[in-house]
């Protein structure tokens, strides 16, 4: 039998981590035979919504289930982890200004990285889910220097799953068959959604997406802000965030990093950048990712056009600008 793995989840009692438990429980994130052990962090007013989480989970009854750690206490938390999933962040409120929101993550994130450089296990990998995602992930790599930058990851697959969603609603296809969409950059409202190597399986074999939608007026314009502003409609519709979609992403997506993507297929990661496609080096930025052997990298070589050049030069500035920000509450 297979050593348990242990896998954190931070914001547990949210609404993210209400989805997600239960399917790392069952096996949807490291696969149907692999054991886990559930470490779940939340904040102490939210101590007794975790511990309803922690007694439903021992009602489900999970198999693969072997133990449960729920705590407010981020030594605890982190002590073993093999896999850290970051949902606890500060929400955006009304009025507070952009600044505030950063400089209560910057500090969350900074104390996280500290915790699970100290005491998870060596080799532990992190995805980074809470808002503003790509920067909270920068800060807790530049806060936890003994973890390889490798290992530092943040979430843009629901944005690529959306992406393949609205391709197979368009063609009527199944969304399994569609494949290698690309979301580039910022896991914000300047990502952008990149469809000029995706493909779909055909009777007749593997057709571009362009050529079968025959539309580049709603691919360049509607598709994209749909993708982007996708979150948005949910919740107006849900008056709920998307919680279930980003549980179900953040498994695919260590899934697809611990187990691998499937040969010809890559996915989308937002990862610590080595200047790819002339994007600037230092920054988390999302990219098309193939996995192997626990490891990501970066799909070299796509040929980018004027578009979607602008488009991954504007998600950069905004990274960037991020980061200065994200600095500049450091001091
Ligand atoms: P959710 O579980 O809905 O969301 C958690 C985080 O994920 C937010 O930052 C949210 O960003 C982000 N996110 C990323 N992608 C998505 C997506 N597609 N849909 C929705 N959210 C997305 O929030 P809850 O408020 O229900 O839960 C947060 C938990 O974190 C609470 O249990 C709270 O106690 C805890 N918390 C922990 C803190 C800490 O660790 N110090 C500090 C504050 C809270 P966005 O805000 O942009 O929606």
């Amino acid at each position: 039998a297979k050593e348990p793995v242990r896998v954190l989840v931070t914001g547990a009692a949210g609404q993210i981590g209400y989805a997600l438990v239960p399917m790392i429980a069952r096996g949807v994130m490291l696969g149907a035979d692999q054991p886990v052990i559930l470490h779940m962090l939340d904040i102490p007013p939210a101590a007794e919504a975790l511990n309803g989480v922690k007694m439903e989970l021992v009602d489900a009854a999970f198999p693969l289930l072997k133990g449960v750690v729920a705590t407010t206490d981020v030594v605890e938390a982190c002590t073993g982890v093999n896999i850290a999933v970051m949902v606890g962040g500060f929400p955006r409120k009304e009025g507070m200004e952009r600044k505030d929101v950063m400089s209560k993550n910057v500090s969350i994130y900074k104390s996280q990285a500290s915790a699970l450089e100290q005491h998870a296990a060596p080799n532990c990998k992190v995805l980074v889910v809470a808002n503003p995602a790509n920067t909270n992930a920068l800060i807790l790599k530049e806060f936890a220097p003994s973890i390889p930058a490798n290992n530092i990851t943040c979430l843009t697959r629901l944005d690529h799953n959306r992406a393949l969603g609205q391709i197979s609603e368009r063609l009527n296809v199944q969304v399994c068959d569609v494949k290698n969409v690309i979301i580039w950059g910022n896991h914000s409202s300047t990502q952008y959604p990149d469809v000029n190597h995706a493909t779909v399986k055909t009777p007749s074999g593997e057709k571009p997406v362009r050529e079968l939608v025959k539309d580049d007026a709603w691919l360049n314009g509607e598709f994209i802000t749909t993708v982007q502003q996708r979150g948005a409609a949910i919740i107006k519709a849900r008056k709920l965030s998307s919680a279930l979609s980003a549980a179900s992403a953040a498994c695919d997506h260590i899934r697809d990093w611990v187990l691998g993507t499937p040969e010809g297929t890559w996915v989308s990661m937002g990862v610590y950048s080595d200047g790819s496609y002339n994007v600037p080096a230092g920054l988390i930025y999302s990219f098309p990712v193939t996995c192997k052997n626990g490891e990501w990298k970066i799909v070299q070589g796509l040929s980018i056009d004027e578009f979607s050049r602008k488009k991954l030069d504007l998600t950069g500035e905004e990274l960037s600008e991020e980061k200065a920000l994200a600095y500049s509450c450091l001091t």
